[in-house]
């Protein structure tokens, strides 16, 4: 979400005539687009600012603006803390940007544009306004829904995002039609909880598996992906969608945070790890071969032995494709920060420990592919090694191969030869198209 409201900015400062430079010091403005779901990189943004005050007195004419989550949650600290801020810009209020910008060309300082979070069950008036990329990208993200409305207790974004809402259908596959008419090959749905899509729209409910089927008979477009599903959404016509529809990917990012019920109802997670269970289990008895990945939590409050013990076997159990995993970071102001915390030795030494399984479990994953053919969407050439060309299958491993020539944008058939943790490497059967 984040990298997609970065390209929205750039877009802006595009149209006001301002071009990309190599170095900071070169800019005449200079955006620092902030995360707060975790403390590291709000501790590396205040670095940052500390730098930039630095480069501010060498180039006084630089003009500073804070933009995204932490502007959203902690504006008056940020201009507390680094006077030389030019202005702070929230998370709804990004199409403010152009005016912002123009007043701190005039000098102007210490600006804010920071809207407060939306009240429950806001409607599409609260969406904000988008602009549409023009320049060919193979693929894009499309945001659909915007904020959350399920309040883990360890989560900022309701707080930073607000409250969920969906953009009009209409609105979503225009702006698909527009991309795939631009050469956009594959698209990604963006949504904390993308499968809750649809709720709250002025002409009615309209379900996220609907907009699938709508996606799907977009002419040029040959991909679809969705992030990030919340497993007590997930349908079972949604998986039926998903399996039926030749253009939705065959993958599947569903964060699990943790295989315990006390710690998921600690979390507020509002499933089981049976319920959890039981939707892998029909997503890999409908798609064979799919890829699944999760998002896990070590060290959430309180948690013990037993509870880590459990999240460890239910990943030998379900054999994720990836994990991203993480130590539990306390956000001020959420529920979970005031529980009793695990040590942070613990944290990190559990983190290794769920970091060693998950590698083990994704060698084994991929070693079972050699010999397999797969669908790639070619980007370019590989950034480990620029005689290969890589891009992604459709079940979202990542695979470079050898071949002859530029083909971005075209989907080849390749063999996997070799796998390795990050993926798989092969080499060309054919191109189809
Ligand atoms: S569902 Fe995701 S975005 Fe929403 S509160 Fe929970 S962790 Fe945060």
């Amino acid at each position: 979400m984040n990298e997609e409201d970065s390209e929205q900015l750039q877009i802006q400062l595009e149209k006001m005539g301002f071009k990309k430079v190599a170095r900071p010091q070169l800019a005449r403005i200079i955006l620092l687009n902030t995360c707060s779901v975790r403390k590291k990189p709000e501790d590396k943004a205040f670095s940052m600012l500390g730098e930039l005050q630095a480069l501010k007195l060498h180039h006084p004419e630089t003009i500073i603006g804070v933009c995204g989550c932490m502007a959203q949650a902690r504006y008056d600290e940020i201009l507390k803390r680094a006077p030389h801020v030019n202005f702070v810009l929230g998370t709804g209020d990004l199409g403010n940007l152009t005016g912002l910008v123009q007043q701190a060309l005039h000098g102007q300082r210490r600006l804010k544009s920071i809207s407060l979070p939306e009240r429950k069950g806001a409607t599409v008036a609260d969406i904000p306004t988008r602009l549409v990329p023009t320049v060919k990208k193979i693929k894009a993200y499309v945001p659909i829904q915007y904020g959350c409305d399920k309040f883990c207790t360890f989560c900022i974004v309701p707080t930073t995002r607000g409250r969920e809402r969906s953009r009009p259908v209409d609105d979503v596959v225009s702006e698909v039609q527009v991309l795939a008419g631009n050469g956009t090959k594959e698209v990604t749905l963006l949504g904390q909880t993308v499968n809750s899509y649809g709720k709250n729209l002025p002409g009615g409910k309209f379900r996220f598996s609907e907009l699938l089927s709508k996606l799907q008979n977009v002419e040029g477009l040959e991909r679809i992906r969705y992030m990030s599903p919340y497993p007590r959404d997930f349908s079972d016509e949604l998986i039926e969608v998903i399996a039926t529809h030749s253009k939705v990917m065959e993958q599947c990012h569903m964060p699990l945070q943790a295989g315990h019920d006390d710690l998921l109802k600690r979390m507020h997670r509002v499933y089981t790890v049976e319920g959890f269970t039981k939707i892998v289990g029909k997503l890999r008895k409908r798609m064979p071969g799919i890829g699944i990945t999760t998002d896990i939590i070590v060290g959430f409050p309180g948690e013990t032995n037993a509870e880590f013990e459990a999240t460890l076997s239910l990943v030998k159990e379900l054999k994720f494709n990836g994990s991203y995993c993480f130590a539990y970071s306390p956000r001020p102001g959420t529920p979970a920060a005031s529980m009793e915390q695990v040590p942070s030795e613990l944290k990190m030494e559990r983190l290794q420990q769920l970091l060693k399984v998950q590698d083990e479990v994704t060698k084994q994953i991929h070693e079972g592919l050699i010999g397999k053919n797969f669908e790639v969407l070619v980007e370019g050439p590989s950034q480990r090694d620029p005689g290969f060309l890589s891009g992604y299958t459709r079940e979202g491993i990542h695979f470079c191969f050898e071949a002859n020539g530029e083909r971005a944008g075209r989907i080849a058939e390749v063999s996997a030869t070799g796998a390795h943790h990050w993926g798989l490497t092969g080499t060309t059967v054919g191109l189809p198209n």
